[in-house]
């Protein structure tokens, strides 16, 4: 198939111990720079898969052609710089164009591929398409392979990622560059440093070949980026990705639609004001539109939401998103974020005494009385509320506790000469 512009996917080529499928893919890009006919994918699959490593990243690159020679050559390449430790499924595809199967990867991102829709999706591809894998039988990685090849790209943006030659020494983090370059380039550039801890997040942590990703709406600002931090790498690659866009969030009418492994977004009346548990982290009771009850829980570690959480109040109107937790009995949230749609204002209380102000008792349904001064009130008092939570306002995790596919809030995509 000589000629024909093709695809190659490529998936689950780390570990826990080391490797990066970015890494591949670039070494790959550069190889093939004066065939490339887009930038190369980084698209951020399902974060709720219990199976992946990391950030569950899968890689495409479409080039012009490709001789069978270079096919051999590529899967060679890819096999031999796979890890093959753990669980992992290696895997890459080649495709020469066919059907789209922009479901698929659209699924990939939200939801749980089961081995059948694999294989059927395999049959159809099969004519168009080659694949291959490290471990006989271990094909889970073409998941990720088909859904990088496949993706539509309904909003993107991008990441500059550079790499180490040489892994066994510590990354230099060059803290008051990056908070320049922060400066001079958010919003165009994002997640770059936590201002409240003072620390940059362009650093990975891991056993990994990269040295730094900057992420953002332009590759051209990204690329001004790295020379404000006077890289010296000799291997970079500007990614397209879907990193950024929420697109794993998917919007359900009520707790009946939120299945284990998804990430929801959800309105829902607050049923009970939060429970502070041990840790730190806050528990809200939920309800709702169909009355069905659910929980949500703001880790500590979420920081800035988990404060706010804090100051939800029972009868307030919230939409909250976040990963479903695989719990049968109960249907909990992992919040990722909230907005508070309309606020509960006021608060009903036993009234107290006008003349001595202290708590009356009740005598019975809605009567109460003053032990000591002796006189009597009708129903409860009603207290004006203020609160201290922005109405319609994203409250999102701290920086430092943001995943790669959440959206910054504020985040107003731009377009590039390339789309
Ligand atoms: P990276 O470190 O590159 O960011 P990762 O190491 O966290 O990613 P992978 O090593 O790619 O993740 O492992 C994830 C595995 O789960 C892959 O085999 C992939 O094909 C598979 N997978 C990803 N998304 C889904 C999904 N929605 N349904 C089923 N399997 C999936």
């Amino acid at each position: 198939m000589c000629g024909l512009p093709v695809w190659i996917g490529i998936d689950d080529t780390d570990s826990y111990y080391g490797g990066c499928t970015t890494w591949v893919a670039a070494e790959l890009a550069s190889r093939f720079k004066d065939r490339l006919l887009d930038f190369p994918y980084l698209v951020r699959l399902n974060p709720e898969i219990p199976w992946k490593t990391r950030g569950n990243g899968a890689l495409a690159l479409k080039l012009s052609s490709l001789t069978d020679e270079e096919v051999k050559e590529v899967a060679s390449f890819v096999m031999a710089a796979a890890r093959d430790e753990g669980k992992s499924s290696p895997s890459l595809l080649i495709s020469w164009g066919g059907e789209r199967q922009e479901r698929f990867a659209v699924k990939a991102v939200r939801d749980v591929i089961t081995k059948r829709e694999l294989e059927r999706t395999l049959e159809k591809i099969g004519p168009t398409s080659r694949y291959f894998l490290k471990k006989p039988g271990k094909s889970r990685g073409l998941i990720g392979c088909i859904a990088a090849i496949n993706h539509p790209w309904s909003d993107a943006t991008y990441e500059l990622i550079a790499y180490r030659e040489n892994q066994s020494y510590e990354r230099p983090e060059f803290r008051d560059d990056v908070l320049w370059m922060d400066s001079l380039t958010a919003p165009v550039t994002f997640a770059n440093f936590d201002r409240e801890i003072g620390k940059p997040l362009i650093y990975p942590h891991g056993p990994d070949p990269v040295l730094f990703g900057i992420r953002g709406e332009d590759p051209r600002v990204l690329k001004a980026g790295m020379m404000m931090l006077g890289n010296s790498s000799s291997l970079w690659m500007v990614f397209k990705t879907n990193q950024g866009t929420n697109e794993h969030v998917v919007a359900v009418n009520g707790f009946a639609e939120a299945y284990p492994y998804r990430t929801v977004s959800i309105d829902a009346r607050v049923a009970s004001n939060p429970a502070i548990v041990s840790g730190g982290h806050v528990v809200i009771g939920l309800v709702d539109r169909h009355g069905s009850p659910g929980q949500a829980v703001f880790y500590r570690q979420t920081g800035n939401l988990n404060h706010v959480a804090r100051r939800i109040m029972k009868g307030d109107l919230v939409r909250i998103w976040g990963g479903v937790r695989p719990e049968a009995e109960r249907k909990v949230i992992n919040g990722q974020g909230l907005v508070l749609i309309a606020p509960n204002t006021t608060y009903e209380e036993v009234p107290s005494c006008p003349f001595c102000h202290r708590k009356m008792r009740e005598i019975n349904a809605g009567r109460y009385i003053c032990d000591r001064c002796k006189v009597e009130a009708v129903g409860r008092a009603r207290l004006q509320l203020k609160r201290d939570i922005v109405p319609n306002r994203i409250y999102q995790p701290s920086a430092s506790a943001f995943k790669h596919l959440m959206k910054p809030a504020g985040r107003r995509p731009i377009r590039t000469p390339q789309e």
